[in-house]
């Protein structure tokens, strides 16, 4: 029950954070060099939703938007392998999609284990905007789409998944394999003309994984973070080693203390090479960040990991992240 206290107490201590949130904005308040707006994600499909995000960046748009609208490009192309209802199924055959935002307020979403939907990340973004929780997992977060007005895709597997499936199915073996088709998660971190952060993750996780299996996609720390105060980051990769580190989270609060998005990320890659060293020659991790000021950068455990740039001087260009093995 709210008593009379207890309600002088909660308004004298949000009228206090009001005044951090509006010192803590002077403070980081951004120079005038500062690169923006910018858009940035994973692997080379990042290009195609760098286009819409920036259509958005560019017309002065929020990087929220920009996000959201980026990566549905990703999730709607079907003949992607790894992202949305095109993705590669788990060993029974199911496509289950995870994904996760975040804006410039701390606000999250996220969705996992969910089948059937085109558009994870705006059921992430509904469980943001409508809801008060963060996460929404498997049929609850069907029941939940399809409640605000989404249409469940009838099929199960398009014709290319569903003969990659059925030639894995000859042998059932599990191994997962570095950097390719079986792992691509799109991430995208974008600041926009207010200088405000906001980042996107959607994939359709793991190849050929256990049926339930969620990775770090969905997971706000793990394959994604941002922090307005200092910059986004995003990871693509086996998300089991990220949530391991909560890599996203460590790679924003290196940013913190004063390393670039680069050797942040090189940081967090090396927190889990020293945890488990012989694990880590045969997997992939990459980690792709961004700080205030429009700096970004990337690293990764192999290499082949590459990432997509957008803003005023680049225009939407590839570029390798260095890695931890050569
Ligand atoms: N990180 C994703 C997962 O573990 C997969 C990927 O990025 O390739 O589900």
């Amino acid at each position: 029950m709210t008593t009379r206290r207890s309600f002088i107490k909660w308004s004298a201590l949000s009228a206090a954070m009001v005044s951090v949130r509006n010192s803590s904005a002077k403070k980081f308040s951004i120079p005038s060099s500062v690169t923006k707006p910018i858009v940035i994600s994973t692997w080379k499909h990042g290009q195609d939703a760098n286009v819409d995000a920036w259509k958005i960046l560019s017309a002065g748009g929020r990087a929220l938007d920009a996000v959201e609208k980026g990566v549905m490009v990703t999730e709607a192309d079907l003949r992607n392998l790894s992202v949305g209802l095109g993705g590669l199924p788990d060993r029974d055959g199911h496509v289950t999609l995870d994904a996760c935002i975040m804006d410039e307020w701390a606000n999250c979403g996220s969705v996992a284990f969910l089948e059937h939907i085109k558009h994870p990340i705006s059921i992430a973004r509904l469980v943001m905007e409508k809801t008060p929780h963060v996460m929404l997992v498997g049929e609850g977060a069907l029941k939940f789409a399809l409640d605000h007005g989404f249409s469940k895709e009838k099929f199960d597997r398009t014709p290319e998944s569903d003969k990659a499936w059925k030639e894995w199915l000859k042998k059932a073996e599990y191994k997962p394999i570095v950097n390719f088709e079986n792992h691509d998660t799109i991430g995208m971190v974008a600041m926009d003309v207010n200088g405000n952060l906001s980042g996107a993750c959607t994939t359709s996780g793991m190849a050929y994984k256990l049926h339930g299996r969620v990775g770090d996609s969905p997971i706000i720390g793990a394959g994604l973070y941002v922090d307005n105060e200092v910059g986004a980051a995003t990871a693509t990769g086996t998300g089991e080693e990220v949530i391991r580190i909560c890599g996203t989270h460590l790679v924003v609060e290196l940013m913190r203390q004063g390393k670039s998005p680069e050797n942040a990320c090189r940081e967090a890659v090396e927190r889990i090479v020293k945890k488990q060293p012989e694990k880590s020659k045969n997997l992939q991790v990459g980690f792709l960040a961004l700080n205030k000021n429009g700096e970004y950068g990337a690293y990764c455990l192999q290499t082949g990991f590459n990432y997509a740039v957008y803003s005023n001087e680049i225009k939407n260009e590839m570029i390798d992240g260095k890695s931890f093995y050569k």
